[in-house]
């Protein structure tokens, strides 16, 4: 597995305002951590960051003790499963959409990863099955089967490192609940940083990192920090 470290990370959109304002954390290899905190926090900028949406304006992002400025984009993204909160799906076919992960896989290995997502049970309802097209003229899918969707293309990628923003509004708690534990399933054991709104949906993380105003302004346990409050 990899570590994640971001040292003393500073970074703004604009000059103006500072977003991120001296963060220190760590991922170490296997373990979940998760970012909780206020909307406009910079919680999801974190996510972009580890990505390389944008780079850091100062301090360091690690991966296994390599800054990831000197990792080629295409290694950096090939090593990090993103799954983000609104996923766009292509108008192609649900086994196209899901195959995306890793484009040399197998029937089998795309069903296996539908099932393990769980999205087998919306495709049995239509005739034909993985072959049906996504989008505008076929299948229609809520929020939380595109969710599934690309956590079944997640689960394909194998990727060293999981990056996930959860899904809030858009899902029922029933559908949410679901969704919840196709992630964990595919999180466990793997280096995993979430972004959540809150901090209900991660009691099982190895660490919760509360993020107020670009700063940490708490960090331990979900029992840590809930006999805090
Ligand atoms: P969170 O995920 O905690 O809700 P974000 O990381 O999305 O917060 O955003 C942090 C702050 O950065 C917010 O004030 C937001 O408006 C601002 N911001 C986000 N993306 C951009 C952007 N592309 N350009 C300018 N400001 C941005
Ligand atoms: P927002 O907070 O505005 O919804 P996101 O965090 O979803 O923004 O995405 C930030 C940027 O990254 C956007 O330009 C979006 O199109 C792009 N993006 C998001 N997810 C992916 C992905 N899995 N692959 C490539 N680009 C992505």
């Amino acid at each position: 597995g990899a570590a994640i470290r971001f040292e003393d990370v500073r970074f703004s959109y604009d000059p103006e305002r500072e977003i991120l304002k001296g963060i220190s954390f760590e991922v170490p290899a296997g373990q979940t951590v998760a970012i909780v905190g206020p909307s406009g926090a910079g919680k999801s900028t974190i996510s972009r960051l580890l990505y390389r949406f944008y780079d850091v304006a100062s301090g360091r992002i690690t991966i296994d003790g390599q800054d990831i400025r000197n990792v080629r984009q295409e290694s950096l993204r090939a090593a990090i499963g993103m799954v983000p909160q609104d996923t766009v799906l292509f108008n192609d076919t649900l086994a196209y959409n899901i195959r995306y992960g890793r484009p040399g896989a197998s029937d089998a290995e795309v069903e296996r990863a539908a099932e393990l997502a769980q999205i087998d049970g919306f495709v049995k309802r239509t005739p034909k099955g993985y072959t049906t097209e996504v989008g505008e003229r076929g299948l229609k899918l809520s929020g939380g089967e595109k969710q599934r969707v690309a956590i079944a293309r997640t689960i394909l990628k194998d990727p060293a490192i999981l990056l996930l923003d959860e899904a809030t509004s858009a899902l029922d708690s029933h559908t949410e609940r679901e969704i919840q534990d196709a992630l964990e399933r595919v999180s466990r054991g793997r280096t995993t940083l979430v972004v959540a709104h809150r901090l209900s949906t991660v009691v099982s993380a190895d660490e919760i990192i509360v993020l107020e105003q670009g700063r940490i302004a708490e960090r331990g346990t979900h029992a840590e920090l809930m006999t805090r409050r």
